[in-house]
């Protein structure tokens, strides 16, 4: 891989997520080298791909090209790679555009699904991870409008209009109220010749309440304005196979469905060449300065790190504001190294936990505060707009909630990727 030679020591950062981003941001480019390395060429905004599978967002608007984030910082480059190992020993990376040695390797590669070791639902289900499961989630959906429109069948036709979402963390709540107000307040416009009291939302948990990591009454709350939208919510249950439009429940009951979207679960991912004993619970073990324990200049950040402390026992939260608190402290961790300051650890200060079920609908918890509703849903909005990259995603993400306040009826209901439909046998 070509990156000019300088005399600085290298920063290898592998990922452009919330806090492969972060370190790149805040490292000071007269005292290293930057080379941050992804295999996209942009930034996703994870927090709001439901928004993009519901129909309520372009993928445009939650992405952001990385090109474009390093434009202005002399020293950094940045190249569209996929890392498949770590090599220790040499300070090296193995990519499909080949090598490339570093003195600082930051690993921010994020997380993946966890299916738990279940092929069927592995196979058979979909996820909602990248932004191109999204769209393909997106084509989906409203694919299966169009085929139900025209099926004779009963059964098959009651497959097409379930949507199962598996984990009702707030992934799979708020996608599951996007669904909810999808079928409420737009499919009536767009298939008036459909009978639209055939299509369900069906959210599953296996947990006895939904979003499990925050307050009771966030979860007590954001279960009634799940029914209020029309949500079937099943709790304590448990999924145990997902195999021809059949979802088998551990109780032995079934349902009929076309679509189960996974948001039950994810574990670190990270390239080959950790060793073993680094690895807990899937994902890297660090210190309390993020740095890769049993190594001196290798730092893990974000979803991928495993970090304990007194208050997270079970290492911290896969989380936004983990990554990018890590990053943030990182890249400055670095400068004051390159200033031979000393550093202190990490601390991450948690501001709280939020998630929308739709309009006028939100929880949050704070430490001081637990308020629901609709200032909690202008909380929201304002955190995520505020969160995003860039001026124009903030722009335009701004005017289609606005627009979807007034009309509840954009027009980003697109077909534009392939999609496909299981068939009942
Ligand atoms: C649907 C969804 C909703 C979420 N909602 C929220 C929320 O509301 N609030 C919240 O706080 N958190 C939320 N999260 C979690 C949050 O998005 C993550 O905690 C956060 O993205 C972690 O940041 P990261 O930098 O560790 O990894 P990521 O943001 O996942 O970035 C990792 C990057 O590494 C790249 N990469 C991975 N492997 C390689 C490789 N081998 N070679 C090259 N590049 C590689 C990837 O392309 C990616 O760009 C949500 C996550 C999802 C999936």
């Amino acid at each position: 891989m070509y990156i000019p030679e300088t005399k600085l020591p290298r920063v290898v950062i592998i990922g452009a997520g919330f806090a492969g981003l972060q370190v790149a941001k805040n490292i000071n480019t007269k005292s290293y080298q930057i080379v941050l390395i992804d295999k996209n060429n942009y930034h996703t905004f994870q927090p709001l791909l439901y928004q993009v599978a519901s129909t309520g967002l372009e993928p445009d608007s939650i992405a952001y090209p990385i090109r474009k984030i390093l434009q202005n910082k002399k020293n950094a480059f940045y190249r569209l790679a996929d890392v498949s190992k770590i090599n220790i020993d040499s300070s090296t990376l193995s990519t499909n555009i080949g090598e490339i040695a570093y003195d600082i390797l930051v690993i921010a590669t994020g997380a993946t699904n966890n299916f738990f070791g279940n092929d069927s639902l592995q196979k058979n289900s979909l996820p909602m991870k990248t932004l191109i499961d999204s769209l393909n989630l997106r084509s989906k959906i409203l694919g299966n409008f169009e085929l139900a429109l025209n099926e004779k069948n009963p059964e098959r036709k009651e497959a097409l209009l379930n949507f199962v979402i598996v984990g009702a963390g707030p992934t799979g709540v708020e996608l599951a109220g996007a669904l909810a107000e999808l079928r409420n307040n737009a499919l009536p416009k767009d298939f008036p010749d459909l009978d639209l009291s055939g299509v369900k939302v069906t959210l599953i948990e296996a947990a006895p309440r939904v979003l499990s990591a925050m307050s009771e009454i966030a979860s007590k709350k954001s279960e009634d304005y799940l029914k209020g939208l029309g949500v079937t919510v099943m709790k304590n249950t448990r999924v145990k196979e997902y195999e021809n439009n059949i979802v088998s429940i551990e109780d032995g009951s079934s349902i009929l469905a076309d679509t189960l979207i996974w948001a039950a679960g994810v574990k670190g991912q990270f390239p080959a060449g950790i060793t073993p004993e680094n690895i807990v619970k899937n994902r890297i073990l660090t210190d309390g300065y993020c740095k890769m324990k049993l190594s001196s200049n290798v730092y893990v950040l974000g979803d991928v790190a495993f970090m304990q402390s007194e208050e997270y026992p079970n290492g911290l939260p896969m989380l936004a504001s983990v990554a990018d608190q890590q990053g943030r402290y990182l890249g400055k961790s670095l400068n004051s190294l390159a200033r031979l300051k000393t550093v202190k650890r990490f601390i991450y200060q948690d501001k709280g936990h939020m998630a929308t079920v739709g309009k006028n609908k939100a929880v949050v918890d704070t430490k001081p505060l637990k308020f629901q509703g609709i200032f909690a849903w202008f909380v929201w909005m304002t955190i995520h707009l505020m969160l995003l990259v860039g001026f124009r995603n903030r722009a335009v993400v701004l005017v289609n909630w606005a627009w979807a306040y007034f009309k509840s009826n954009n027009s980003l209901r697109l077909i534009i990727r392939p999609f496909h439909s299981q068939k009942t046998h």
